[in-house]
């Protein structure tokens, strides 16, 4: 028989992680370059108010614990203090990807059932179109004030006059920790998008977990590029106020000198994006020749970080770079790359390699490996198998589906296939449906696309599997080049010939004009696949 803890049973909320910054970090800045067009600053104290002041507008438009609150919108304060006002009343932050398709914005508010929907003013269009569409929304709200409201909708208040009457105190419920916070819908590259649903217990879990592995800490100025449309901008909302670490919010100029900017001049330290918004960013610092003055490391995931990325914030720039990988399933950090100390002595050129890889658990995210025959692999580096995932910020089931997302012994399978070396680094070789089976083998086009991403010709890539009459299926490469010069098969393949296996390298190479970049900011391989599905191979 186990003995009963003798310790006070708290539950792990949201809302206090404001009011704790507020206490305690009262004077640290939220500094955004607004919507509207300027810079704007507040304060975590300032900001707890506005937060308290909008619990209460919530509670006026009769928004009750449970609802789905959803929002339309960029990296802002207005957008942060929705995530802890609806959250803190019970109700559920329902942050919704912008630049989806607008049908899919549609299925996603039906399936959820939102009560509200807070927008963008740069969104009014897609506001427009949606107001009076969905039976169970009662008020679209614009987030700007009066002076910028947007001609298109008629009968939307503006989120300044919500808040202005307010009283600036509220008085948070008590409730289950396990009650849902949040709610993002996958990006539905395959099938229509599915909803995961946050507990409060998961994201303060989370944030213990992300400051274990990527260390922001109170004197941190933090950046999170990616969106909070995506999987709660990685949590940073959430880590940044427990450690009373300053933000900064880039509104909707994502481009390399507008980011390079905000950062130089706020004082920004750490950073956190896609591969993709890091290619514009170091054109722009290799343009200016220098990094943000005070730039000290980033966090780059969501998809792999080729390793001519990591070289060149590295060497170049001596910026730190962490590797995360995680998935909306799970809040979403599973695992962050930081060198162990027994490898500081590597060459510099083997700690990139390392640092090309995934990383590490984080405590609390067990991983495993299946092979085919749903067997554990062995953890030698080499040996790829399923990647599945458990802990407390995973997904149990999706929202609205009957059905547990788990296998039968509860795991969450990842859709990625991986290898695990001796040390616990966790390498990503692909997607388990676009790993390029060849003769009995596996190609990893991940592995491929980052050897590619260093050649100087070549500004994207993609790497699909097409028929082979011997191998089943072989590498086609698909490239969009940076000027006017294109690299022929042959020249492509003596660049590669050093960085992967004879076998592995392409047996053709198209170019075309462009790759289609996902609304997660991800190369979205279904054109490409569809474009060459006919392709035959010469010979
Ligand atoms: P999403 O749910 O849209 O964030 O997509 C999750 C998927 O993105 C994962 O299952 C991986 O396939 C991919 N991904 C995320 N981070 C990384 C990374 N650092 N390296 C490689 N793939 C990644």
């Amino acid at each position: 028989m186990t003995l009963a803890g003798l310790m006070m049973d708290r539950p792990l909320l949201v809302a206090p992680l404001m009011q704790f910054a507020a206490a305690y970090h009262g004077d640290t800045a939220i500094v955004t370059r607004s919507i509207e067009g300027p810079l704007h600053r507040t304060t975590y104290a300032e900001t707890y108010r506005r937060i308290q002041q909008l619990a209460h507008a919530l509670l006026t438009l009769g928004v009750k614990p449970g609802d789905r609150v959803a929002t339309l919108a960029w990296n802002t304060w207005r957008h942060f203090e929705l995530y802890y006002a609806v959250a803190g009343i019970g109700a559920v932050c329902h942050t919704v990807n912008p630049r989806l398709p607008a049908e899919q914005i549609r299925f996603i508010l039906n399936h959820a059932e939102d009560r509200l929907v807070f927008f963008d003013i740069s969104f009014a269009a897609i506001a427009a179109e949606l107001q009076g569409t969905i039976p169970s929304v009662r008020h679209f709200i614009a987030l700007t004030d009066a002076a910028h409201m947007p001609p298109e909708l008629v009968g939307v208040p503006a989120y300044e006059d919500l808040l202005a009457p307010q009283p600036e105190t509220f008085i948070w419920p008590e409730f289950d920790e396990n009650t849902a916070a949040s709610l993002c819908y996958t990006s539905g590259t395959t099938g229509m998008p599915k909803g995961v649903l946050y507990s409060h217990r998961s994201l303060v879990l989370h944030s213990y977990g992300m400051m274990s592995a990527c260390g922001i800490n109170g004197r941190d100025v933090a950046l999170p590029v990616v969106p909070m449309f995506h999987v709660n901008a990685w949590g940073v909302p959430y880590a940044a106020p427990m450690v009373g670490a300053a933000q900064v919010y880039a509104g909707r100029a994502l481009d390399g000198a507008s980011l390079f900017d905000l950062m130089d001049s706020e004082g920004v330290t750490c950073a956190q994006g896609v591969p993709t918004i890091w290619m514009g960013f170091i054109a722009h610092m290799r343009a200016v020749g220098r990094k943000p003055k005070n730039l000290a490391r980033v966090l780059i995931g969501g998809s792999a970080a080729p390793p001519a990325m990591v070289e060149v914030f590295e060497h170049e720039f001596a910026v730190e770079v962490n590797q995360g990988w995680g998935m909306t399933e799970m809040a979403p950090l599973g695992v962050v790359n930081t060198l162990k100390r027994k490898f500081e002595n590597l060459s510099p050129a083997e700690k990139i390699a390392l640092k090309s890889k995934q990383g590490h658990a984080l405590f609390n995210v067990d991983l495993r490996l299946l092979d085919d025959e749903d067997n554990e692999i062995a953890h030698d580096g080499t040996t790829s198998g399923r990647l599945q995932v458990r802990g407390p910020w995973i997904v149990k089931a999706y929202f609205k589906e009957p059905d547990s997302a788990l296998t039968a012994d509860g795991w969450f399978d990842t859709g990625d296939i991986a290898t695990l070396d001796a040390d616990g680094y966790l390498h990503i070789t692909d997607r388990a449906k676009d790993i390029i089976k060849s003769g009995g083998e596996w190609i990893s086009s991940v592995d491929l696309e980052n050897a590619v991403a260093g050649h100087p010709e070549i500004a994207l890539a993609a790497v699909i599997g097409v028929p082979h009459p011997r191998w089943q299926e072989r590498p086609l490469l698909v490239c969009v080049a940076k000027g006017d010069s294109r690299p022929t098969l042959a020249e492509m393949n003596l660049y590669l010939g050093q960085k992967v296996p004879k076998w592995w390298l392409p047996d053709a190479l198209e170019y075309v004009a462009a790759l289609p970049i996902g609304p997660t900011g991800k190369i979205q391989k279904a054109r490409p696949r569809e474009q060459f599905k006919d392709y035959r191979l010469a010979g």
